[in-house]
């Protein structure tokens, strides 16, 4: 069994495109489970891939269309490579197709449904349109979930309000366990609303970083949530934990992460370490 658990990460997208394995490898070595989360069609097909050249591992993978890929604006080159044919590919705007996603949903290495969620930070042109393609594809992924019984896995930003409204008015479809919040930055009330949703939430690097203006107070928040509902993650290639702040980031280091949550919650960084990887197993079936 794995020490640790990065439930949120992305070691198959392009930034690790000459090293993935290696980079596994190193995770694996220092005892570190993962989930690669993809949020898109070909991102999604890859983390499947990756799983299963990890077969007998804690290598997983986590399906989805992530909310800035329901529109065209957005070209990420950590993501998905430079050059002309994977510009070309991400500018169309991706609709959520339900038929292609439960293929790989019911995949035994699926362990989750996501990154699906609304993101109301990138965006350009008519606001209303991308808010209504950003629903849509969210409801069509918590139809998803609720058929293939596996959890969300969501991404929010500025959007709070009606990623709860939504979870609300459909919460008879949820899972028991209905999913995490990745990357939480919402208010301590909304992660009231979340918990009583029955949400966990995961955290990454930013928990080592000092406090910053306009940025939530992630230690108050670890403090006020329940021990059980806490989860660890890199979301590599970004934000990487201190020391590593500004380079590269990759899931070995997901250990930085649960020194610091240790730190921070008053308890041994082993406790820690064992109530990340336990709240993992529960939520993931694994
Ligand atoms: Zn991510």
């Amino acid at each position: 069994m794995n020490k640790f658990f990065d439930a949120h990460t992305h070691a198959h997208f392009a930034a690790f495109k000459e090293d993935y394995r290696d980079a596994i490898r190193r995770a694996l070595a220092a005892g570190v489970g993962l989930v690669n989360v993809g949020t898109q069609k070909d991102t999604s097909r890859r983390a499947v891939e990756v799983a299963h050249e990890f077969e007998n591992e804690p290598v997983y993978a986590a399906i989805g269309l992530h909310p800035i890929h329901t529109s065209k604006s957005h070209h990420d080159e950590n993501e998905l490579g430079g050059g002309d044919s994977a510009k070309a590919f991400t500018s169309r705007g991706e609709e959520f197709e339900y038929e292609y996603y439960k293929k790989l949903a019911l995949d035994p290495k699926t362990v989750a449904i996501g990154e699906c969620g609304l993101d109301y930070f990138h965006m350009e042109g008519d606001v209303g349109k991308l808010k209504r393609r950003q629903k849509e594809a969210l409801l069509g992924q918590i139809k998803l979930a609720h058929d293939v019984e596996k959890p969300l896995m969501i991404h929010c930003r500025d959007a709070f309000d009606d990623l709860i409204e939504m979870l609300t008015t459909n919460h008879q479809i949820l899972n028991t366990i209905p999913g995490i919040i990745h990357f939480f930055t919402g208010t301590k009330d909304d992660a009231k609303k979340l918990l009583d949703l029955g949400f966990r939430f995961t955290f990454g690097g930013t928990v080592t970083y000092p406090p910053k203006a306009g940025m939530p107070d992630y230690a108050a928040l670890v403090r006020f949530l329940p021990l059980d509902r806490i989860l660890s993650e890199t979301d590599a290639p970004y934000v990487a934990p201190v020391p590593y702040r500004g380079k590269r980031n990759e899931p070995a280091y997901v250990v930085e992460t649960v020194k610091k949550l240790a730190e921070i919650k008053g308890i041994p960084a082993d406790e820690m370490a064992e109530a990340t990887v336990a709240n993992a197993a529960r939520i993931f079936h694994i």
